[in-house]
């Protein structure tokens, strides 16, 4: 089956000036050349700490933002070679939920005219049409049609985060992407939102592509896991095979810091020390080779790819690539 979302070589370079006169100029690249694919009615976690790239990743599919190179693919459309009109009209099947849905809702509008705007700016339905879709959604994310009366400041934050999915669900969509949508809230609120999440996923058939920068978090909701790493996706599986059987080292790393609820259960534990390097100024080769305990020569010269070394789990690291065997 075609996926829904293709995604081939995306990047993202930013321009900057280095140096003290600023006369070189370089630029930071956010996203490095990055490659997957989203299956219809999958969840695909990308996780990876801030500045890897994840959220960059997320506004590029929806041209939020213009990739420097590659090339997005959705539901059989080039999107990175649609029209702005083309542009539009594909929003209405993905939209984006946000970390901070305050920063996110207008506290000037009441909830209903929040919720009505996407039927509005996408011309669909009359003005009654749409205020029975303000009610129907209001329910569905668990508030209520009394609501709509009311201004965002009176909401808590994970009331605040319901009303962010329903206004990304007003148009229908087939897809969201959530940039970590439970990163501000506090644990307790944290799993409701996501069981919220889960069940709006099979009711309404929708496909994720949820971004956190804690692999905790997307663990369970998730099929398959993409793990980020300075603006690359370093290991790509599915989310037993990645938590089960980590592969790439910033992977193990990772999961060194997620609590083990199996007393029986032991990881192998890797504490990688060092901040991110700056992505302006990237290592060499494996831009990991900095930090891994498994740095070899081979690491600080070539580039890893992302191969495919068992069955729907891939990496990116000298260890499994075979370029050691020649
Ligand atoms: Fe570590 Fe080398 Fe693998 Fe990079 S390629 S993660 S430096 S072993
Ligand atoms: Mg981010």
């Amino acid at each position: 089956t075609e996926p829904l979302l293709k995604v081939e070589g995306l990047k993202k370079y930013f321009p900057i000036k280095k140096g003290l006169l600023a006369r070189e100029a370089g630029h930071v690249k956010a996203v490095d050349d990055v490659s997957f694919e989203v299956y219809e009615g999958e969840t695909l976690g990308i996780v990876g700490e801030s500045g890897c790239g994840k959220s960059t990743t997320g506004r590029m599919l929806m041209r939020l933002l213009d990739p420097t190179e590659g090339k997005v693919t959705f539901n059989g459309r080039v999107l990175t070679e649609a029209s702005k009109e083309e542009m539009r009209k594909a929003r209405r099947e993905i939209q984006m939920v946000f970390q901070d849905p305050y920063a996110s809702l207008n506290p000037r509008h009441t909830i209903g005219k929040i919720l009505e705007e996407p039927l509005i700016v996408h011309g669909i339905g009359d003005a009654k049409e749409r205020k029975k879709k303000v009610y129907e959604l209001l329910e569905i994310v668990g508030l209520s049609s009394y609501h709509a009366k009311r201004y965002p400041h009176q909401f808590s934050g994970g009331q605040r985060q319901r009303i962010g999915i329903a206004r990304a669900l007003m148009t229908n969509p087939k897809l969201i992407i959530a940039d970590e949508p439970v990163s501000a809230l506090d644990v307790s609120i944290q799993s409701q939102v996501l069981n919220l999440m889960q069940d709006l996923q099979k009711d309404l058939k929708l496909t994720y592509i949820f971004i956190a920068h804690d692999l905790g978090v997307v663990r369970h909701i998730s099929d398959r896991v993409g793990v980020m790493y300075l603006g690359k996706m370093v290991e790509l599986a599915s989310s037993e095979g990645l938590y089960d059987k980590p592969l790439h080292p910033y992977t193990k790393a990772l999961l060194s810091a997620v609590p083990v609820p199996d007393p029986n259960f032991t990881r192998e534990q890797i504490i990688i020390k060092g901040d991110i390097p700056s992505p302006s100024n990237p290592p060499s080769g494996c831009t990991f080779h900095t930090r891994c305990p498994f740095k070899m020569d081979v690491c600080t010269q070539v580039v890893p790819k992302l191969e495919e070394v068992e069955s729907g789990h891939s990496v990116a690291c000298h260890l499994y690539n075979g370029e050691m065997q020649q």
